[in-house]
């Protein structure tokens, strides 16, 4: 399989990839390895842990280069998502331990009950490729803290990262055959479908989320699905500051390219503000540097998939052919590598598609509204429920907003943003199941019930 850096759509590396056989050895050697560790203490497991951290600290500059390469992410954000993937690892090295000890529910002489946190035995982690290291790590460390293991199936897109994460854990002092990378594309993911593994932690599109889970299902073990998202964000009328609105809904939109799981992907303004906000917006936008994504000022890279760019497109035509005016972009670079000009759509409306299905990219699509009401709707006009966010002087106002939004996660005057504290879920096509927080923590294990009965 070709790897090709999308700034430059030269070929880097050929990588051989996994087939029935290697992935069939992988998983005899992870059953084997997960028997062996399954007993030993888990201080022993979060030390290997810690070292995993050390080792991204220690070859930060190396590895976010890679991930740039291979990916385009700009190099800054490619930094950030490494530290962004330790702090989280730093999150699970502090709590883990403590949620996942055994609870004693009643002690009274006479009975005692006790819960145990089992782990699964050998799990597959099927990835994205826009955030390599934070999605891995929402599955892959609290996965091997609970006694999991992990086959690591990267995206095609980001293989050679995933490639690194086997050889850290190995760096790290790891049972070998414990952490498993298996490279291909999706056809390879497909093997794993096969396999009679014991919990499949997906993240990707709802399309093959929804393939996956219908394969799983028929193995009743655990399945967890992390998808796609629609996010809204809505200005309200009540901004005193809608610089710094317009400032924070430009990071919400654009950081990464847009391809964030959780960025702002509509916007809705109250007509008392809409102008004000759009020439902010616009002016911020046209000073974003775009180009290639080694250099440290660049803040739009090439996109990830060069598919992605006819993609785009369609959306923007859509939009353009039911009303939409671009004041800004609107189509591809003619520059080589897969640039997407950062776009913006007014007098946007749910007749386009760049309201109602995932972008993915550097475009916007701005709505106006009459009052919150009207704003209400249309956020909660979605087939997603990954996160919504309102800006607004008044957090009685927002709080009122962000109750009826039927999405995992809610934001007051900020976005795209996730905390290893908090659960990170979605509703309808956004996903089932939790990462991060703790309920993040137990999600690789099973409860256990003991009924201990002293005398008879
Ligand atoms: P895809 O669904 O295309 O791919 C995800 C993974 O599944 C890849 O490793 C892919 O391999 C693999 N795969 C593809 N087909 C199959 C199959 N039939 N059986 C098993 N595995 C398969 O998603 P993307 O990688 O393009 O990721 C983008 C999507 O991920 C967006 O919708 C985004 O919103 C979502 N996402 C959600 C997050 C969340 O937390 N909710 C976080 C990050 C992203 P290959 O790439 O090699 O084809």
């Amino acid at each position: 399989m070709k790897v090709v850096n999308p700034a430059t759509e030269r070929v880097i590396k050929n990588i051989k990839i996994d087939d029935h056989l290697s992935i069939e050895l992988k998983y005899q050697l992870a059953v084997q390895a997960q028997q062996k560790i399954v007993r030993t203490d888990i201080a022993k497991r979060l030390e290997t842990v810690a070292h995993f951290e050390a080792l991204l600290l220690k070859q930060e500059t190396r590895l976010a280069n890679l991930l740039t390469s291979e990916m385009g992410k700009p190099i800054n954000q490619a930094i950030g998502e490494i530290r962004g993937a330790r702090s989280r690892i730093a999150y699970f090295l502090e709590n883990s331990e403590r949620v996942l000890a055994e609870e004693v529910v009643l002690d009274d002489g006479h009975f005692r009950e006790v819960i145990a946190h089992e782990p699964l035995g050998v799990i597959a982690n099927i990835s994205a490729w826009n955030y390599p290291y934070l999605i891995g790590v929402n599955v892959f460390v609290p996965a091997l803290i609970a006694g999991n293991a992990v086959l690591y199936k990267p995206s095609e897109y980001t293989t050679l990262t995933g490639l690194e994460f086997q050889k850290l854990w190995a760096q790290s002092g790891l049972e070998p055959g414990l952490f498993q990378t298996v490279t291909g594309r999706g056809e390879v993911g497909k093997i794993l479908l096969e396999l009679p593994l014991d919990g499949y932690y997906f993240t990707g599109s709802p399309v093959t989320g929804k393939f996956i889970y219908e394969q799983v299902a028929k193995k009743m073990v655990p399945c967890q699905m992390e998808l796609g998202g629609k996010d809204p964000m809505y200005i309200t009328a009540n901004n005193h500051n809608l610089r710094q609105v317009a400032n924070s809904a430009v990071e919400g939109v654009y950081y990464n390219n847009g391809q964030s799981c959780c960025a702002v992907e509509r916007i809705y303004v109250h007509q008392d503000v809409y102008h004000d906000f759009i020439n902010l917006f616009v002016k911020e936008v046209k000073q974003m540097k775009m180009g290639d994504p080694i250099n440290e000022e660049v803040f739009i890279g090439p996109l990830a998939r060069k598919e992605q760019m006819a993609y785009l497109q369609a959306q923007v035509d859509d939009a353009v052919a039911n009303g939409g005016k671009v004041l800004s972009g609107g189509k591809a670079e003619t520059r080589k590598g897969y640039y997407f000009q950062p776009t913006v759509i007014i007098n946007a409306s749910h007749d386009m598609k760049i309201m109602t299905e995932e972008s993915f990219g550097p475009i916007i699509g701005i709505q106006m509204v009459k009052d919150d009401q009207e704003a209400i709707e249309l956020m909660k006009d979605s087939t997603y429920g990954l996160a919504a966010s309102v800006f607004s002087d008044d957090q009685a106002q927002a709080l009122k907003i962000m109750d009826q939004m039927k999405t995992g996660t809610v934001y007051w005057n900020c976005s795209d943003r996730i905390s290893p504290r908090l659960p990170w879920s979605g509703r309808k096509q956004s996903g089932i199941g939790v990462t991060l927080s703790e309920t993040g923590i137990r999600a690789f294990t099973l409860p256990k019930a003991y009924h201990m009965r002293s005398k008879i």
